[in-house]
């Protein structure tokens, strides 16, 4: 497995790959790997001949107060992660290989429909950032099939449109969140948490479970459970940020008349900001 730190190295590399008409998967991430990302990788596997996990913290998702400065590097501890999962090329380029103008970027790549709620309401630059950074990506490697988790799950809707509306011939595949065996979904940002707050972290997914059921079993004024359950988060120690019950194919807030559903939340544990989501079907007797 090499590592590639400039875009025309990992051009080269590609173009010779292809010539041998291997086809190229790509897994993007911001490193400090946990067995959530090496999923991504070896689901990819059964896609692409050759995949590329790009490392790269992207200062331009992040907003001036968050923890751009302290996001965990563990690069060597990430290549041997990748080494045993068969992943075949790292692309980790600096930053002023990817924005050598700066990050005061003059071309910014949006997808407005999805933008301005959940993590678009409290993170207003977030997503552009992503969707800057994933075309860039795209455009270096020009991969057959990218891979994004579902915990990340507003995220992967935004790079589905994007392909779609910017005609980018790129499979866009959404792959299942890992969890701990508390049902905590695997997080880099995981690490920040203290002993205590560990104890606590896991219930944001054991509420989002029981919405889900409070549902399935009928409760249907989905605007008054979303009240209730933000008070319900912050007595269970958490700094609510928003809990959502939306459909998941357009993000829009769903009613009792909507079948398929996505829960959303996003919480602070200090100041480690958790994020989850289930998605499910309503069951007939409901709608
Ligand atoms: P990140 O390094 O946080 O930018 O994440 C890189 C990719 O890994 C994104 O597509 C995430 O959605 C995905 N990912 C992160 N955590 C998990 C998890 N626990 N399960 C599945 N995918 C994940």
């Amino acid at each position: 497995m090499q590592t590639i730190s400039k875009i025309a190295d990992i051009r080269d590399i590609i173009k010779a790959e292809r010539k041998k008409d291997k086809t190229i998967g790509l897994v993007p991430t911001m490193g400090n790997l946990h067995a959530g990302h090496i999923s991504l990788v070896e689901q990819m596997h059964q896609h692409a001949d050759i995949v590329i996990t790009s490392i790269f913290v992207n200062p331009l998702q992040f907003s001036p107060n968050e923890d751009f400065d302290t996001y965990p590097k563990t690069m060597q501890a990430d290549q041997e992660k990748l080494e045993a999962a068969g992943n075949h090329y790292i692309f980790a380029p600096s930053a002023t290989e990817i924005y050598p103008e700066g990050t005061t970027s003059k071309t910014l790549v949006s997808v407005n429909a999805l933008d301005g709620i959940l993590c678009g309401k409290s993170r207003p630059t977030h997503l552009t950032g992503v969707a800057t950074v994933v075309t860039k990506l795209f455009n270096i490697i020009m991969p057959d099939h990218a891979i994004f988790g579902l915990k990340d799950y507003q995220q992967l809707m935004v790079i589905k449109q994007m392909a779609i509306d910017l005609c980018m011939p790129i499979n866009i595949i959404g792959a299942p969140i890992v969890r701990d065996d508390a049902g905590l979904a695997l997080s880099s940002r995981n690490n920040y948490l203290s002993g205590e707050q560990q104890q606590i972290a896991p219930r944001l997914n054991q509420i989002l479970n029981f919405v889900k059921q409070a549902i399935l079993d009928g409760e249907n004024n989905f605007r008054e459970l979303e009240k209730q359950t933000m008070l319900i988060i912050e007595e269970s120690g958490f700094k609510p940020d928003y809990f959502e019950i939306r459909t998941q194919n357009t993000l829009k807030s769903a009613t009792i008349a909507d079948h398929k559903l996505a829960i959303f939340v996003a919480a602070f544990l200090g100041k480690t900001r958790l994020i989850d989501n289930v998605r499910f079907e309503n069951n007939e007797k409901n709608n």
